[in-house]
């Protein structure tokens, strides 16, 4: 087809694979893709430096399932995640990825679920098993095998792994397999402890890593909102009422999500239109036209098909996905901000991509400084504004061209100037939400920045036990669970005595234990969901302060 489809047909992937990502409407292969591919297909070792967001998933995804070989039914890619989230969005996009692989199985392993469908599964022949490290070890705890078959391996989010104590399980899933297997390593970062492990259980492996070379970015003005996947079009449609722009380009990932935007645009009665790669030549260059001289005021466009779009009108552009590496990002950014003037952009971020957006801000050297979603008020404060300013000029000589034909409707119609205007304005505005109580209704309040994904890094705020927090309830982060002790500040127990026992007797890294709060009577600590079973029996006749600590799964409800 396109020049586009090159790029993920010059990887030498499975016919079947290739097909499957083209369905899924991905039009060419990001950074981390074009490099890792090459070499897991290769059977290379690996260790890939890149974080969420970049599509690391299908970097690692499409080179494995074709390297699998679906007539044998026998688990042969172990994928490792540190969390039942990560391991369940993982296995979905092997799902995805393996669609026309007629005979391809992928079951997701996790703590939480009962173990005995697990392992009949494993058992009945899914060629790739994705599973948290906890929930493996106990599956090898009942059949040392499961895994004897096991020829590609990944480690994902390995740095997050370690966090979440999983060293000790990682040894023992390593020694359970065949020492020929190949092992790719994905990590955000590579502190010692990754390294390490590289180094023993990796061979001679190749790196991957995205370049991140300091790019400038001048005259742009940055910004970026935390939102939820889920809640993106609402908050695309609330800046946009509030955003003074010209003309906009908002940036998805895929071809589908360009088009869904573009339409959601257009029944608010936006002049929006997508671009993505199977855009004919000829409409392409039609779209961009109409941009230029304002037919459009919004194109929804993927990275490739809005390669070399200039516009000098362009005054924001909009990252409704996030860029898969920082090159990108100020690509996409610099269609603004043309011909000397400023511009603006702003970027979505879910609470995953955090990551990516830190390292965003350290490759352009920038601060992307975080706005909040514009609430009701400000919606209202902005149609009024538009409205305001689209009537004033209309006021100085309406009179003198409408002032007799207001004087004879009053006149029939039996009203007062006031009613008629009252009138005409309802008409003018076809009806659209002109009071708060309606722009909410019609806009239902889109969180951000919401307390559960700040509190993800809750470990590093351990023992404050102040009565303020008490009958707030604290969020959990993604993978924890809360535990329940009752030993408290009445026993003389402070939070550095919990957490010195538990990381002694438990054989956790620091890291592992969230937040730990000290009550008068009894304690809550947060520690790693996976593995928590064999965690409690470990530290089942653990004393503090001379008295048994009893820790016990708490449950609020
Ligand atoms: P990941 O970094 O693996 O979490 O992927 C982030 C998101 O990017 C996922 O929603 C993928 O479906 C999407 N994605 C991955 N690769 C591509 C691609 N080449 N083109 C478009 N979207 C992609």
């Amino acid at each position: 087809m396109t020049q586009v489809l090159d790029g993920f047909a010059a990887l030498d992937l499975h016919p079947n694979i290739l097909a499957a990502v083209i369905a899924t409407g991905y039009e060419e292969p990001s950074a981390i893709q074009l490099q890792a591919i090459p070499v897991i297909l290769a059977g290379h070792d690996m260790i890939g430096q890149a974080q969420t967001g970049t599509g690391k998933t299908a970097a690692f995804a499409l080179p494995i399932l074709s390297r699998i070989d679906v007539s044998k039914r026998q688990p042969q890619a172990l994928i490792l995640a540190p969390t039942r989230e990560l391991a369940l969005q993982v296995a979905t996009a092997f799902e995805t990825y393996a669609k026309q692989m007629p005979g391809l199985n992928v079951i997701a392993v996790y703590g939480g679920a009962p173990m005995g469908p697990q392992l009949k599964a494993i058992r009945n022949g899914a060629q790739v098993v994705v599973a948290t490290p906890g929930r493996l070890v106990d599956h090898l705890r009942r059949d040392e095998k499961v895994l004897s078959t096991i020829q590609h391996l990944v480690l994902d989010e390995a740095d997050e792994m370690l966090k979440l104590g999983f060293m000790d399980d990682l040894e023992v899933i390593f020694k359970a397999m065949p020492e020929t297997r190949q092992t790719v390593l994905f990590s955000a970062t590579l502190p010692h402890s990754i390294r390490t492990i590289a180094e023993k259980h990796l061979r001679d492996p190749k790196h991957v890593r995205i370049e991140t070379k300091t790019q400038t970015v001048t005259a742009i003005e940055q910004a970026h909102l935390l939102v939820h996947a889920d809640q993106k079009h609402a908050a695309v449609l609330r800046l946009l009422e509030v955003e003074e722009f010209d003309a906009l380009i908002a940036f998805v990932r895929t071809k589908q999500a360009t088009l869904d935007l573009a339409a959601v645009l257009e029944a608010r009665g936006y002049k929006a239109a997508a671009l993505n790669g199977d855009i004919a030549q000829n409409q392409r260059e039609r779209v961009i036209e109409s941009l230029k001289d304002g037919r459009l005021d919004i194109v929804v466009a993927t990275d490739v098909a809005a390669r070399g779009l200039d516009v000098p009108r362009i005054t924001h552009v909009m990252n409704v996905d996030m860029p898969y590496d920082p090159e990108s990002y100020v690509h996409r950014i610099g269609r603004t901000g043309r011909a000397g003037r400023t511009g603006r952009a702003l970027l979505l971020v879910t609470p995953r991509e955090r990551r990516m957006l830190q390292v965003i801000e350290r490759v352009t050297g920038q601060k992307v400084s975080e706005v909040r979603l514009p609430d009701g008020q400000q919606v209202l404060d902005a149609r009024i504004k538009k409205l305001t300013s689209s009537l004033a000029p209309l006021v100085a000589d309406a009179e003198a061209s409408h002032g007799e034909l207001l004087d004879r409707l009053t006149a029939e119609i039996g009203c007062s100037p006031r009613a008629l205007a009252a009138a005409l304005l309802r008409k003018a505005t076809n009806g659209q939400a002109l009071t708060l109580a309606e722009v909410e209704r019609e806009q239902p309040l889109v969180p951000t920045s919401a307390p559960r994904e700040r509190s993800e890094r809750s470990s590093e705020r351990s023992d404050r036990g102040d009565s303020r927090e008490r009958r707030a309830p604290v969020p959990l982060a993604e993978g924890r669970a809360r535990c329940r002790t009752a030993l408290g500040a009445r026993d003389g127990i402070a939070a550095k005595n919990l957490l010195g026992a538990i990381l002694n007797e438990g054989g956790l890294v620091r890291e592992a234990i969230g937040r730990i709060q000290v009550r008068e009577s009894f304690s809550l600590v947060e520690l790693p969901e996976d593995g928590l079973e064999r965690l409690l029996s470990k530290l089942k006749d653990t004393r503090v302060g001379g008295k048994p600590l009893k820790l016990r799964r708490y449950r609020e409800d």
